[in-house]
């Protein structure tokens, strides 16, 4: 378990691998998994990909 670094809620991540990318449960930020040993994450750098939200 780590925290988001956009809001500081706790994340499980115990099942992620490293690269992987998931919405924050708390903010919805997007976060990478940089390393699982031990658990980091960052923010998720943005894709150009649009999701026309
Ligand atoms: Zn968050």
């Amino acid at each position: 378990m780590t925290e988001c670094p956009a809001c500081d809620a706790h994340v499980e991540c115990a099942t992620m691998v490293a690269g992987e990318i998931f919405p924050c449960t708390d903010c919805g930020t997007e976060l990478e998994v940089v390393t699982t040993l031990p658990t980091a994450v960052q923010l998720a750098p943005k894709e150009a990909e649009d999701w026309g939200e």
